[in-house]
C-alpha cells in the first residue's frame, strides 16, 4: 500500500531507561534531555511519556521549549546553551524555563531585563571542555554577581564533560576535580552528568542528572559496560525488501560500483536511504537484520535504496522486513561502521520516516 520504511518509538523502553538513569542515583533529580527533536524520536511524544516522572527536561533552544509549552508539557525545561538574544527573556520568565548561563554577556542581559518573575539560572562553568563555560577562576564572582540580582531566584551549578564516554582516561577525574575547587564553599545544587558519566561515574552525579542519548536505550560506551547493557533500544528502523537480483562473481552493485561479488550472490534491494537517514557513508558489510538473521549491506548506500546480500538467507524474498536498527541490532553497533556515533545516526532521521509510537 505504501513505503515501508518507518521508525517504531517504543515509549515503554524510553520510561525504562529513564528509571534506569534515575537508579544510579536515587538521591539525585534527572533532567530527561529531548533535544533535537528528542533525538529523532519526536520531543512531544517523548516529553509526554515522561511527563508524570520526569523532573525536568532540558532542550537546546527556546523555540524547543515553546513547542513542549504549546502541546501542554509544564515540567521545569532547560535551555541548555541558555538564551541568544535577551528578549527571549520574558518567555523564559513567564514559562518557567530554566536558562543555562555559559558566558558574561549573557550575566549582562540578565541584570538589564526587566521581567515578570525572576528566572532559574544553571550557571555553566567551564571545567576543560572549552566549547561554553564561565572560567573557573571567575566561577565565584559570577555566582555573586547572579545572587545579587532580583532577576534570578534558584542557581544550579553545572559542567560538561568532553571524555565521559571514555572510560580509562583521566579527564573526567580531572574535569571534576576542577568543578569541585572552583565552586567549593558555594552552597548551590550540581549538575554534571551526560549519559556516560549517569552510567559509568558516581561520583559526577550530585543533584541533578542530565541524561540524553541514554533515555533513547543506545549505548554511549564502545565497551561493554555493566549498566548500559541494562538499556533497552527505544527506535527500531526498518523497511522492506522491493527488489532481489542473483548475480555472479564480478557483477558491480550500485553507484561507483561500489560493491562487487566475489562470489554467487543474491542482492536486494530496500526502501531505505540516506534521503531517510540512514548514512551514505555505511561501509559495505555494515550489519542489517532479515528476518530475524543478520547480514550485511554490499554498495553504496542511495537516496530512496540500499542494497544488501541476502545469499545467506535462502528463505527471504520480496516484502520481507529489514531493520537497519533497533531491537535486535543496537544503532551504536551500526555507528561504528559508518565511522560516526548512535548520537548522529538518531538525530539525522529526516521528516519522510513516518514515527509510529507504541
Ligand atoms: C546534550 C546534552 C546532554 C545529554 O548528553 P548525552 O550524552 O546525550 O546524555 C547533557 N548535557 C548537556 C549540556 C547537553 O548539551
Amino acid at each position: 500500500m505504501s513505503r515501508a520504511a518507518r521508525a517504531s518509538i517504543d515509549l515503554d523502553a524510553i520510561r525504562h531507561n529513564y528509571r534506569l538513569a534515575k537508579s544510579q542515583a536515587p538521591a539525585a533529580r534527572a533532567a530527561a534531555i529531548i533535544k533535537a527533536g528528542a533525538y529523532g524520536h519526536g520531543a512531544v511524544a517523548v516529553a509526554g511519556a515522561l511527563k508524570a516522572e520526569a523532573d525536568a527536561f532540558g532542550v537546546a533552544c527556546i523555540e524547543e521549549a515553546i513547542e513542549l509549552r504549546d502541546a501542554g508539557i509544564e515540567q521545569p525545561v532547560v535551555l541548555l546553551e541558555g538564551f541568544f538574544e535577551a528578549d527571549e527573556l520574558e518567555y523564559i520568565a513567564r514559562h518557567n524555563l530554566w536558562t543555562a548561563i555559559h558566558s558574561p554577556h549573557q550575566v549582562e542581559a540578565l541584570a538589564r531585563a526587566q521581567l515578570p518573575a525572576p528566572v532559574n539560572v544553571w550557571l555553566k562553568m567551564d571545567s576543560g571542555m572549552h566549547r561554553l563555560g564561565i572560567e573557573p577562576e571567575n566561577l565565584r564572582a559570577t555566582y555573586d554577581r547572579l545572587r545579587s540580582l532580583g532577576q534570578v531566584a534558584e542557581i544550579t551549578l553545572m559542567s560538561h564533560f568532553a571524555c565521559a564516554d571514555e572510560l580509562d582516561l583521566e579527564t573526567t577525574r580531572q574535569q571534576i576535580a576542577c568543578f569541585d575547587r572552583a565552586v567549593e564553599g558555594i552552597d548551590a545544587p550540581h549538575s554534571l552528568s551526560n549519559s556516560p558519566a549517569t552510567l559509568a561515574w558516581p561520583e559526577a552525579h550530585r543533584d541533578w542528572l542530565r541524561p540524553g542519548l541514554m533515555l533513547y536505550g543506545a549505548t554511549p560506551f564502545l565497551v561493554e559496560q555493566e549498566q548500559a547493557a541494562r538499556l533497552e533500544a527505544a527506535m527500531t528502523l526498518t523497511s522492506e525488501i522491493i527488489a532481489i537480483h542473483d548475480l555472479q562473481p564480478g557483477d558491480a552493485v550500485g553507484y561507483g560500483a561500489g560493491f562487487v561479488c566475489e562470489r554467487p550472490s543474491r542482492i536486494a534491494t530496500v526502501a531505505m536511504g540516506y534521503g531517510d537517514g540512514y548514512p551514505r557513508h555505511a561501509a559495505n558489510g555494515t550489519p542489517v537484520v532479515v528476518n530475524g538473521q543478520r547480514t550485511v549491506t554490499a554498495g553504496r548506500v542511495s537516496m530512496d535504496m540500499m542494497t544488501i546480500d541476502i545469499t545467506d538467507i535462502p528463505g527471504a524474498g520480496i516484502g520481507d522486513r529489514v531493520e537497519l536498527w533497533g531491537k535486535q541490532l543496537p544503532v551504536s553497533e551500526v555507528a561504528v561502521h559508518c565511522s560516526t556515533i548512535p548520537y548522529t545516526l538518531l538525530t539525522c532521521l529526516t521528516p519522510r520516516v513516518p514515527r509510529v509510537y507504541e
